[in-house]
């Protein structure tokens, strides 16, 4: 091993909290002794799994491939996840790392599952009747590694609760470090994510899960100073949330102007123009449509942003190629704040109770709605410090460090804030 490079993705932890992890002991020490971008502009959308795909790729999600969290299937209940990591188009840090000989190694990294990587702990849950979770986990990660780390640290999970599942995570990741000592590793935390969406941004219960965020970096900083490895230590985040009151069903204008046939269920069977949410954003996919039929719609769609005051614009083909976004949609669309799209159809326009307090999804162009970003160690300046950059240079900075030759990035790498 040259030197390795590990990486924590720190879910949803934003620009706008770093009253509370800059006097932290951990993320103080990074930002000491390693470099710091404070404001990391994301993609479009800017929800977890096009995040993460653009992270490993530095590519926009037009071009990975991965443009929502969930695949459009109107007519499923619960919509499948975009989890394998063979729907990532073109290259990426794991691929790269292959053909390079070095050993990589993932933990609840999203969009990974079935991927060609040699330790890897998928993120996915079961999505229909016949399937449990130990089930889908066996068949999507790597075998030995999950049934070794299942039988030491199962024990720690509480079901998806936090921060008993950050808490398994981190120990299967020291588990495969230590274990099977990885060239690169990449391991996923959740808590802050499901404390903003659940509690608010700016809850105690946030403040508390960065705590444990801190926490792990203390813990893995520790582990470097003692196994004595080379390492380069990546610490990121994916995406900000903004706190939301209500939910949009813009599926209702589709519903009630005839654009979907029905099950007698009511479940969606086709349509000929839908919204597809994506948090605080969504598209319009449209299918056969007339030029004249789609001009109606945006005409309609501007109308209603403009009654109720919930959204300024609606993108079209040319400012979602821009975006990066997903070519094949029609339109895009991003709320105010505090409005997220709902995909359900109901009597009603709104939903005034969300489940959520908070999300993500929204323009990554919307002031102080950053990700963070983090290096230290090995190839890494001391003390840099950066205002800006964006999550699709980051793919490129790791190719450098560790020589990997990604190909295709759409960004460079952040030359100053390497050695
Ligand atoms: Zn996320």
């Amino acid at each position: 091993m040259k030197h390795r490079l590990i990486v924590f993705s720190l879910d949803a932890i934003a620009s706008t909290d770093s009253y509370i992890f800059e006097n932290l002991p951990g993320f103080r020490f990074l930002i000491e002794n390693g470099a710091y971008v404070k404001k990391v502009k994301g993609v479009f959308p800017s929800l977890t799994y096009p995040s993460h795909a653009s992270i490993i790729s530095g590519r926009m999600p037009s071009s990975t491939g991965i443009v929502n969290n969930l695949h459009l299937q109107p007519s499923r209940k619960s919509m499948d996840w975009y989890w394998y990591e063979k729907d990532i188009e073109g290259d990426t840090l794991f691929r790269a790392a292959r053909r390079k000989n070095l050993k990589t190694s993932a933990v609840l990294w999203p969009v990974s599952a079935r991927g060609l990587i040699d330790y890897n702990i998928a993120e996915i849950f079961p999505n229909r009747k016949w399937q449990n979770q130990i089930m889908v986990s066996l068949m999507n990660s790597s075998l030995l590694p999950l049934l070794k780390i299942n039988k030491e640290y199962s024990h720690l999970l509480d079901g998806l609760n936090q921060p008993q599942l950050d808490n398994f995570v981190e120990a299967a990741n020291t588990f495969i470090l230590n274990k099977y000592k990885p060239d690169l590793s990449f391991t996923h935390f959740i808590a802050v994510d499901d404390k903003k969406h659940h509690y608010g941004c700016s809850s105690n219960e946030v403040a508390q899960a960065i705590k444990t965020y801190d926490k792990r970096i203390q813990n893995m900083l520790e582990i470097i100073k003692k196994d004595g490895i080379k390492t380069t230590f990546v610490v990121l985040s994916d995406h900000a949330q903004l706190n939301i009151s209500k939910g949009i069903r813009l599926n209702n204008y589709f519903d009630k102007n005839g654009y979907f046939k029905k099950y007698k269920d009511g479940r969606i069977k086709s349509y000929r123009a839908i919204m597809h949410e994506a948090g605080g954003a969504c598209y319009i996919y449209t299918d056969g449509l007339k030029q004249n039929e789609i001009d109606k719609i945006k005409k309609d769609l501007e109308d209603i942003g403009k009654k109720y005051d919930i959204f300024d614009k609606v993108y079209d083909k040319k400012e979602i190629e821009d975006f990066g976004a997903d070519p094949c949609a029609t339109f895009l669309i991003s709320t105010k704040e505090g409005y997220y799209f709902d995909q359900s159809i109901g009597e009603d326009f709104f939903v005034e109770k969300p489940k959520y307090k908070a999300t993500h999804g929204f323009d990554p162009n919307i002031k102080d709605f950053s990700a963070v970003l983090f290096m230290y160690g090995e190839g890494i300046k001391k003390g840099a410090s950066l205002e800006n950059s964006e999550l699709i240079n980051i793919a490129p900075t790791i190719s450098k460090i560790m020589d990997l030759g990604l190909r295709g990035a759409e960004a460079k790498p952040i030359r100053e804030i390497l050695i």
